[in-house]
């Protein structure tokens, strides 16, 4: 019985582990906080700041390999684990996906479209970047936002270049284009040790404040649009020789082109889904990648509507409880704090 190591306890990590349990995987989890949500369902949890030295040597002595539930893994975490274990997804996934710089001409390299972008490293490089896009882009943090957090869209009226610079300071910032995007798309695409690669269909997905509200599958793009979006997270798992699962955020245009927003190398919200509309999850595929077992199939069984439950969405709970062909997934959060996730739920359309 192989043992799978789990960098992260949050709601990611609680169902990778209840996946892996369903195909006699062990899972030991790496995670300071003891009552994180993955706790409740793993065979051991090492509690410990993840870049403990100790800890991840630990965690390498327990495991037959390690995987993650989040990308801002520190490096040096994932590259000591890597010298005694593999490690997967790479540790290169991890350094590309950490700077929203690096990770653009990474994108840009691999021939895929993203928003236009410049570095900025001082006010006069912020006013030049705005000048260049005509006063209207996204500020954003280079380094560990998630959620919309560490972000700004400036815009021409009222503009204050100094405060919005003084808001995110402090770190390196990238300033994006504003994307007058028509939708926005994900695809959730995983990649086994062998090379094989497969990807669900792409859902439609709808923020509020910044946070992921709903994921729609199918998408309204025509086929085209879904081919394009497999075809580009095919090319960036090949150039990362990835393993395991990648989610891949896509702005849609008017014209009918993407370009890549993001990618999170791991199990994605958006693909959350999978679990009431496919045979395999995105959380088994993900387990299957990373322990040498061969890819499930992908095929959706039914359209579906992805909820997620954040804060005080969570006193609806009855109300979904009651809900026909909906399948409600909670995380074992004792506290709804706003704009925490809590849980989700998937309304199934059978067709
Ligand atoms: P996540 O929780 O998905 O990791 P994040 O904090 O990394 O989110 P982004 O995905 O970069 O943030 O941006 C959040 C949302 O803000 C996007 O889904 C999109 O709706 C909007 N957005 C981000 N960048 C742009 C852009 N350049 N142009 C237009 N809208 C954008
Ligand atoms: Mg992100
Ligand atoms: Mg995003």
């Amino acid at each position: 019985m192989k043992t799978i190591g789990i960098i992260g306890g949050g709601q990611l990590g609680r169902m990778l582990a209840m996946a892996a349990a369903r195909l006699s995987l062990k899972v030991v989890i790496l995670e300071p906080d003891a009552n994180c949500p993955a706790a409740q369902v793993a065979n051991r949890v090492i509690v410990a700041p993840y870049d403990d030295e100790a800890a991840l040597d630990a965690l390498a002595e327990a495991c037959d390999v390690v995987t993650y539930e989040f990308e801002n893994v520190p490096l040096i975490a994932a590259t000591r684990l890597a010298r005694r274990l593999p490690v997967y997804p790479p540790p290169k996934a991890l350094e590309v996906s950490q700077d929203r710089l690096v990770e653009k001409r990474f994108l840009n390299g691999c021939g895929l479209d993203t928003a236009r972008y410049h570095a900025i490293d001082s006010l006069e490089a912020l006013q030049a970047g705005l000048e260049d896009f005509g006063g209207h882009g996204i500020l954003k943090t280079r380094r560990f936002g998630y959620d919309g957090k560490g972000q700004l869209v400036l815009k021409p009226e009222g503009l204050d270049i100094e405060a919005a610079f003084a808001e995110l300071g402090g770190v390196p910032l990238i300033l994006e284009s504003f994307v007058p995007f028509i939708r926005e798309i994900s695809i959730i695409a995983a990649r086994s040790i062998d090379g094989a690669i497969s990807a669900f269909d792409p859902a439609e997905n709808i923020h509020r404040d910044g946070i992921l509200s709903t994921s729609r599958v199918p998408a309204n793009v025509d086929v085209a649009i879904m081919q394009a979006a497999r075809s580009a997270a095919a090319s960036i798992l090949t150039a990362l020789d990835y393993v395991g699962v990648i989610g891949v955020e896509f702005f849609v245009l008017a014209s009918g082109k993407l370009a890549v927003n993001e990618i999170a190398p791991r199990v994605h919200n958006s693909g959350h889904w999978t679990e009431a509309a496919c045979l395999v999850s995105q959380f088994e595929q993900h387990m299957r990648a990373v322990a040498g077992l061969p890819l499930g199939q992908t095929r959706r069984h039914s359209d579906c509507l992805m909820h997620n439950l954040i804060g005080d969405d969570i006193d609806r709970v009855p109300d979904w409880l009651a809900t026909p062909d909906a399948l409600l997934h909670l995380y074992g959060k004792d506290e709804a704090r706003p704009g925490r996730k809590m849980g989700h739920v998937t309304v199934l359309s059978p067709r």
